[in-house]
C-alpha cells in the first residue's frame, strides 16, 4: 500500500536499544534512567490503584495535577496560568507535541525545526499536511542562528519548534535568545511549540529560559513537558501542555480523540509529589550534573572530544580522532566491538550530513557509567 511516511522506518531509539540487548552492550543509547523514581511516588501509585482510582481521568487531566502544574509554572517562571483553561495533561510529551501540531498545522503550512531535531517532529508535521523546514544547528555550540531563522520565515510559516534544553546536543537557550525570537515573530501569526521536557535538567548554575517566562512569547506558545524526565519514570508516559486558552481549546480537540485522557492513578501520585516535594526541581540539576561530570571526567583521558552538555541527560562526543566510519556505522562497531551503545546524530538531520558525532545518555547508575567509560577510553 502507498505509505504516508515514506522516509520513516523504525525509530533509532528502538533500533539501538534492541541491538544493545542483542550484543549485551552497556546501553547508553535510548534516553531513559536505569534507576527508579522516588520510592514514595512509586508506592503512592499502588495505593491509588488499591483505593479504586482506576477509571477514566477527566479529559484534560485530574484537577489536582493541573493545579500543581499551574503552581509550578507560577513558582518557577513567574507566570499565572489557569489550570482549567490552559493546562492539559497528556500521554507523554510525545502526545502533546503531536496534538499541538495536529491542532494548528494546515495543508502546506511550513513548520521550522532545528537539526539535529528530535525525531517525532517531522512525521507529526507531515501526517498533518505540513512541510518541515529544516535549519541546521552547528557544532560545537549548536546555537540558533537568528539571521538564518529570519531568512527562513515565509508567509507560509505556521510554527517554529523550539527545544530547550536541546536533545541531542545539550545546548540551552539564553534570555537573549528569547528576545531575538520575540523580535522575529512580533507582528506575525507564527505559533511556537516549546519542547521543554528537560526543563529541570540544566547545569552549571544556568537557568532554564522557558517560553512561559516570556509573557509576549507565551501568547503564541504551546509549552510541553514530561514527567518521565523529571521523576525518572519514562515508562509512565505522562506529560502536559501549557498554552493560552485559545490554543488549549484547539489542542484539546485533538487530545480528546487521540487518547481522550491518561492514566488516573499516576496522575494522582504525581500531583501529590509535586505538592509535597517542590525542592525536587532544585535537586535534579545537581543530581544529573554529578553524573555528567563523572562520565566526562572518566572519558577525558580517551580519544573522544566534547563540550560538556549545558542541559539534558545527554553528552554529545566527537569521535573523529578514532574512526573514519560514518556515525551509524561507528555506533554499530561500538556496540559489537566495544560493548557500549550510543545514538548517531546524523539521523536527526534532514540531509544526513557527514558528522562524526554520537550521543551518550548519562542517566545511569555511577557503576554503569564507570564500566562504560572504562571500555570507551580503552579504544
Ligand atoms: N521531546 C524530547 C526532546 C525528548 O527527548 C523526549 C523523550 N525522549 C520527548 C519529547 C518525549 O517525551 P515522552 O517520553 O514524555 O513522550
Ligand atoms: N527521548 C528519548 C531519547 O531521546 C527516547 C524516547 C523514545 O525512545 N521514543 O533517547
Amino acid at each position: 500500500p502507498a505509505t504516508k511516511l515514506p522516509k520513516v522506518g523504525t525509530t533509532i531509539f528502538t533500533v539501538m536499544s534492541q541491538m544493545a540487548a542483542e550484543y549485551k552492550a552497556i546501553n547508553l543509547s535510548q534516553g531513559f534512567p536505569d534507576f527508579d523514581g522516588p520510592k514514595n511516588l512509586l508506592g503512592s501509585v499502588g495505593q491509588y490503584i488499591s483505593q479504586g482510582a482506576n477509571q477514566y481521568a477527566p479529559m484534560t487531566g485530574i484537577p489536582a495535577l493541573r493545579e500543581e502544574i499551574a503552581k509550578k509554572v507560577a513558582m518557577l517562571y513567574g507566570k499565572t496560568v489557569s489550570p482549567e483553561t490552559e493546562v492539559t495533561v497528556t500521554s507523554g510529551a510525545t502526545e502533546a507535541l503531536f496534538a499541538a501540531i495536529a491542532a494548528v498545522v494546515r495543508r502546506d503550512d511550513e513548520v521550522i525545526i532545528f537539526d539535529p531535531a528530535y525525531d517525532s517532529y517531522e512525521p507529526a508535521i507531515e501526517l498533518n499536511g505540513g512541510v518541515a523546514v529544516h535549519l541546521q544547528l552547528h557544532a560545537p555550540a549548536f546555537r540558533i542562528d537568528w539571521q538564518q531563522l529570519k531568512d527562513a520565515i515565509t508567509p507560509k510559516t505556521r510554527m517554529i519548534i523550539i527545544n530547550t534544553p536541546h536533545n541531542p546536543t545539550g545546548s540551552i537557550l539564553s534570555a537573549e535568545d528569547l528576545e531575538q525570537l520575540a523580535a522575529l515573530v512580533r507582528d506575525t501569526d507564527i505559533l511556537l511549540l516549546g519542547d521543554e521536557v528537560y526543563e529541570h535538567i540544566v547545569f552549571d548554575g544556568h537557568q532554564h529560559h522557558s517560553l512561559l517566562s516570556h509573557p509576549e512569547l507565551y501568547q503564541r506558545s504551546f509549552v510541553v513537558s514530561s514527567f518521565g524526565k523529571t521523576y525518572h519514570t519514562t515508562g509512565w508516559k505522562i506529560g502536559y501542555c501549557v498554552a493560552p486558552a485559545v490554543l488549549s481549546v484547539e489542542l484539546r480537540k485533538v487530545h480528546q480523540y487521540l487518547t481522550f485522557s491518561t492514566s488516573t492513578p499516576m496522575q494522582f501520585a504525581l500531583a501529590d509529589i509535586m505538592r509535597e516535594q517542590p525542592s525536587h526541581y532544585h535537586e535534579l540539576p545537581a543530581f544529573y550534573q554529578q553524573k555528567r561530570d563523572l562520565f566526562n571526567s572518566l572519558l577525558a583521558p580517551g580519544k573522544f572530544s566534547f563540550t560538556p552538555a549545558e542541559g539534558t541527560y545527554f553528552q554529545l562526543v566527537d569521535y573523529s580522532a578514532i574512526s573514519e566510519l560514518n556515525d551509524v556505522e561507528f555506533c554499530q562497531w561500538l556496540i559489537k566491538e566495544v560493548g557500549v551503545a550510543a545514538i548517531p546524530v546524523s539521523v536527526f538531520c534532514n540531509t544526513n550530513p557527514e558528522m562524526k558525532l554520537i550521543r551518550f545518555c548519562f542517566a545511569k547508575g555511577d557503576e554503569t557509567l564507570r564500566n562504560a567509560a572504562a571500555r570507551l577510553i580503552a579504544i
